[in-house]
């Protein structure tokens, strides 16, 4: 049986879809947004959170725990620290039977509030193939299955894989210069006419940073036939996890003036907004 990459499994989630869910966070992106709120999800398998801060050497304390220890001048990786300095991002291999038996425990609570299963991450598209049987086995317990997505996927083989398993399709928009992809409205014109086809149900999602400029979002928006939209505001509340990858933070949270000016105009153009505080 196939092993799934997955960062942290999250359940009692009412932002992931229709009713109360279990979010399934899934490593791997094509994407690598500065403003990510899961950083963690962008890089390979192998990779460790270290937090500094429970480091015993660093807090000055003297401990034979440390002999050895690499950042003691020994052998021993810090991926061993034994006070846990070093916490995997990847959850311990998990294969989809424990995977399907972990997320079920909440059967009951899906099928009362109209809830189900969401994945997420990342880009679960990029373990398209793995997910298969795990959501076969969702599937046949008629749990409801939600997919958090970017979309890009240019051969549209995964998303052809995986709509038959897919309920709910929450598209996260990439509008922002810093994001674009080669390509990036046709690939997602493309892929949003196989979900439209499908007759799915389909909600867009957008993270508004100060960068995005109003006319090139209404023009993208428009271009791919958006008249929805989830709007979340960017917030820097990711930066620990920054920090403990080592890797560079900046917060691109907007001002609230900017905020409701992309708002105001996003109404005035007929784009009906839901505000997310995610
Ligand atoms: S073993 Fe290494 S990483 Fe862990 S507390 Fe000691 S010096 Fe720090
Ligand atoms: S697409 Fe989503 S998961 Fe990927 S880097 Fe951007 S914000 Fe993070």
């Amino acid at each position: 049986m196939r092993l799934l990459e997955i960062t942290s499994i999250q359940r009692g989630c009412v932002y992931d879809g229709h009713g109360v869910r279990t979010t399934i966070f899934l490593k791997g992106c094509p994407f690598s947004c500065p403003w990510c709120c899961n950083p963690e999800t962008q890089k390979g398998s192998g990779d460790f959170f270290v937090d500094n801060g429970r480091c015993l050497r660093l807090t000055g304390i003297s401990s034979p725990l440390c002999d050895g220890c690499e950042r003691n001048g020994g052998q021993r990786p810090l991926s061993s620290c034994p006070v846990g300095v070093c916490t995997p991002t990847t959850l311990t291999a998990m294969d989809v039977r424990k995977l399907a038996q972990e997320v079920l425990q909440d059967k009951s609570l899906f099928i009362s509030s109209g809830g189900g299963i969401t994945l997420s991450g990342g880009e679960p598209l990029l373990q398209a193939k793995e997910l298969i049987p795990f959501l076969d086995i969702i599937r046949q317990e008629g749990v409801s299955i939600a997919m958090e997505t970017t979309l890009y996927d240019k051969g549209m083989d995964r998303v052809k894989l995986l709509l038959p398993f897919i309920d709910e399709w929450i598209v996260d928009l990439k509008l922002q210069k810093e994001n674009y992809r080669e390509d990036y409205l046709g690939i997602m014109r493309r892929n949003l006419e196989i979900l439209r086809a499908s007759a799915k149900d389909i909600c867009f999602r957008l993270v508004y940073v100060e960068s995005l400029k109003v006319d090139e979002a209404l023009t993208a928006l428009a271009s791919l036939e958006v008249n929805t939209l989830e709007l979340i505001k960017c917030h820097g509340l990711s930066q620990s996890k920054y920090q403990k990858l080592g890797m560079d933070f900046k917060d691109y949270t907007p001002s609230e003036e900017a905020y409701q000016k992309f708002l105001e105009a996003l109404n005035a153009n007929n784009i009906k907004t839901t505000q997310l505080s995610v």
